[in-house]
């Protein structure tokens, strides 16, 4: 896909909310090799990412440096 990223609003697919797809993130996606877009908001997909891992109740989650203000990540 060409550079030029537009920040995009997506539905949640668990919530329905819409949430924002930032330009960081996308950026942080087309890096990463992924193609989709994600399909969950952020709290929902950190909700699952702590159900999955257990990850500490109170830890900032980073992935490589970019905080999850920025990023949403699709289901892997
Ligand atoms: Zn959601």
């Amino acid at each position: 896909m060409d550079a030029g990223y537009q920040t995009k609003v997506l539905i949640c697919g668990d919530c329905k909310e819409e949430f924002v797809f930032t330009i960081a993130a996308q950026e942080y996606f087309a890096e990463k090799g992924y193609n989709e877009d994600p399909k969950l908001c952020k709290s929902c997909y950190m909700q699952r990412k702590r159900d999955k891992k257990g990850l500490g109740r109170d830890s900032t989650v980073t992935m490589d440096g970019v905080t999850t203000d920025q990023l949403y990540l699709p289901n892997e």
